[in-house]
């Protein structure tokens, strides 16, 4: 049921990847916060080593080798967090959850991988809330709707990723953050419904009849290996009024260098949104832009 009472401002700020910070002026939630930006090689899933660029003065790091937080960069851009959403548990996605909820004392929510990879990183227990999907739970100024979900069919559909994240002490490898499952998320919240996705893939019967205001839907190219990926998600849930492309960047790339080819890769998607729901405004947000969806329902760049 919609809570339309004290509907109030959002704001929306993009981390890159499928990183966000949702916020309503008083809680925070952070969904997959990947700030760090590696420079692998030797990516044993997804299409390629990270990308070459003239003076990248990043170190690279080997799949078999850990990486360290870019906690200059993290601390300048999440100053605040009372929970971090993870929709699954490649370090793409939660390598910074361990730091960041060390440092703001944020509940990790999370698979029981994202919850051994919190664990291993020193996040006390009584900040991990594991869940499985299906779980519809309230906290005090929002509740969360867990969905069971899956990940993009990545390398050509040869996406081979099993298992679960190891307890361990000290720091994990690239390639122990294994998927662990993936998740999505409805969080309602200032009288909204704000529907979250982290990877190019859904069950469609988990997402039907929702009736989001906001979906956030993940815009890469690996969705191509999905059927009519754009078109039977949103028909599924009633052509959403506001649609936000996430994790359509090359996230291989450091942050400031140019994501002129991934952005141009979003022309297809934004196209695909349009042919089914012709009424839905479609945002494609760059690095750390913050979109504010206004109490009279109006979503705009923040300036
Ligand atoms: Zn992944």
């Amino acid at each position: 049921m919609r809570d339309t009472r004290n509907t109030r401002e959002l704001r929306f700020t993009h981390f890159g990847a499928a990183g966000w910070s949702i916020t309503d002026g008083e809680t925070v939630i952070l969904l997959d916060p990947y700030l760090s930006r590696v420079r692998f090689q030797g990516r044993r899933y997804g299409p390629h080593d990270a990308t070459d660029i003239p003076n990248d003065p990043r170190p690279v790091v080997r799949l078999d080798e850990s990486a360290p937080n870019d906690t200059a960069t993290i601390d300048r851009h999440v100053p605040k967090a009372d929970y971090i959403l993870l929709s699954h548990s490649h370090f793409n996605h939660a390598m910074d959850m361990p730091y960041i909820a060390r440092r703001t004392g944020a509940v990790v929510i999370g698979t029981e991988s994202t919850c051994n990879i919190a664990a291993n990183g020193g996040v006390p227990d009584e900040q991990i809330h594991a869940v499985r999907g299906g779980e519809d739970y309230e906290y005090k100024t929002f509740s969360l709707k867990v969905i069971p979900s899956l990940h993009s069919a990545l390398s050509c559909k040869l996406y081979k990723d099993f298992g679960t994240v190891p307890q361990k002490d000290g720091p994990l490898q690239l390639d122990e953050f294994v998927e662990g499952g993936t998740l999505a998320y409805q969080i309602r919240i200032g009288g909204r419904e704000i529907l979250l996705f982290g990877s190019m893939n859904y069950i469609e019967r988990e997402v039907e009849g929702l009736r989001p205001d906001v979906v956030f839907v993940a815009s890469a190219p690996p969705r191509l290996e999905i059927h009519a990926y754009t078109e039977r998600l949103l028909r599924s849930l009633g052509r959403p009024r506001l649609v936000v492309a996430t994790h359509w960047d090359d996230q291989g790339l450091p942050f400031g260098a140019s994501q002129d080819k991934a952005l141009a890769q979003t022309d297809a998607f934004i196209r695909e949104v349009k042919a089914v729901s012709p009424d839905s405004e479609v945002f494609v947000p760059p690095h750390f832009q913050t979109l504010v969806l206004d109490a009279s329902g109006t979503m705009r760049v923040a300036s």
